[in-house]
């Protein structure tokens, strides 16, 4: 979890629960010669923290059910419809029975095949952009030198990260076996392409878990239709790359969130979740490039682009401002919303968000969750 998304469970309180599940790391290597300082990020949170995921989901989960949220698991959407006024959703339940619950307002949060998504009738466009990877969760015999570990070949590439309680999570790619997802997985694999690009696989073993995947980069030309809106996944999908994936997702919950919330308090006009497509649809093609930009320059084969990627690392590396821009686009930091021409918190020009803001700027909380 990048610095950005700290920050932005930090405004509800929420972050050190977090910080106290997981570890933290200062810097990152790209590349294997592209080192980036992490601590030098202007953050309360100036390090990437490494916990996995269902600690995070646990956390929201707590957190909403404190704020009194109901939840219906097992309940599938299939039908969605609307009207001027609000959204009618049809959940059939573990027992068949179809739940149908009526809201002003519904975020399709439903991941990348998106029931709520094609509801709408909005497309997905996009490619595949790596064909095979695996997943497994090991131990291993030896402890590597930090908490994540990460290095390319061209012809294959490998992560290691620290999950706690003696698990480790591997992921892979090796261009030589490119298969389906579900081709046959074991343990033997996983180190031997472990070995290509980190020259030792750690003396894994007990695989608790083993899965193949793809990954695609996609997105939504609109994040809304009418009272429905689309975050996370749903929205847009990008290869696991610069782990950006759940980040941006938080970022597009925290930027929608208090919009439909001041709006259903009757607080601010109708039109401001308007902005949430002007504001996150950019994030979300920019992730997609940086992401799909970080996987095609570790698959480089072609001296050139080998080449072109020794340039860049050896830029980077020598130049602060450069190293500066990498380190806020990784990390969300350098993220902002531009206010509209010629708006300033005095003037309380056209834009609902910008109105909002100035109203709110004499309450530092509303203005922290506003970003
Ligand atoms: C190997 C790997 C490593 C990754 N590492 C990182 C990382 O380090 N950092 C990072 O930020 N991101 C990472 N990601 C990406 C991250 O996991 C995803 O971006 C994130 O899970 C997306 O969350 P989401 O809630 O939008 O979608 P999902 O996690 O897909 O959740 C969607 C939910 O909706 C439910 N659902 C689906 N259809 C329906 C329906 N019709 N009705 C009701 N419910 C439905 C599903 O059951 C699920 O609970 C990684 C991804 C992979 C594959």
């Amino acid at each position: 979890m990048h610095a950005r998304t700290l920050e932005q469970l930090d405004a509800r309180g929420l972050a050190d629960r977090l910080l106290a599940a997981g570890s933290t790391i200062t810097e990152l290597r790209l590349f294997s010669r592209l080192t980036l300082d992490l601590g030098t990020l202007p953050s309360r949170f100036p390090f990437l923290l490494i916990t996995p995921q269902y600690e995070v989901e646990r956390l929201l989960e707590d957190r909403a059910r404190e704020l009194g949220v109901e939840f219906l698991f097992e309940h599938e959407v299939v039908g969605l419809r609307q009207d001027g006024s609000g959204v009618d959703l049809d959940m059939p339940g573990p027992d068949g029975a179809v739940v149908t619950r009526r809201a002003a307002y519904a975020v399709g949060a439903d991941g990348h095949r998106s029931a709520v998504r094609q509801a709408v009738g909005l497309p997905f466009p996009g490619v595949s952009v790596i064909k095979s990877l695996f997943l497994a969760d090991v131990r291993l015999a030896e402890r590597p030198g930090s908490v994540l570990t990460v290095n390319g070949t061209g012809d294959s590439f490998a992560v290691i990260a620290s999950f706690g309680g003696g698990w480790y999570r591997v992921m892979g790619w090796n261009r030589r076996h490119e298969v389906p997802d579900d081709a046959p997985l074991d343990l033997d694999e996983v180190k031997e392409v472990t070995r290509r690009p980190l020259g030792t696989d750690y003396g894994m073993h007990d695989a608790r878990w083993l899965s193949r995947f793809h990954s695609d980069e996609r997105q939504a030309p609109e994040y809304r239709v009418g009272r429905v809106f689309l975050a996370g996944d749903a929205a847009h999908v990008h290869s696991p790359a610069g782990g950006q994936g759940m980040n941006t997702g938080l970022q597009d919950a925290a930027n929608l969130g208090w919009k439909l919330a001041a709006v259903v308090k009757g607080r601010v006009p109708e039109g401001l979740p308007d902005t949430y497509q002007a504001e996150r649809h950019p994030v979300g093609r920019a992730v997609l490039r940086s992401s799909g930009g970080l996987v095609r320059l570790t698959r480089a084969q072609h001296p050139a682009v080998r080449a072109v990627r020794a340039l860049v690392s050896a830029f980077v590396n020598a130049s602060r401002p450069a190293r500066a821009k990498a380190l806020a686009q990784i990390s969300g930091i350098g993220y902002a919303y531009a206010a509209p021409r010629g708006a300033t918190a005095w003037s309380a020009p056209a834009s609902p968000t910008w109105r909002w803001r100035a109203a709110a700027s004499t309450r530092p909380c509303a203005a922290a969750v506003s970003r």
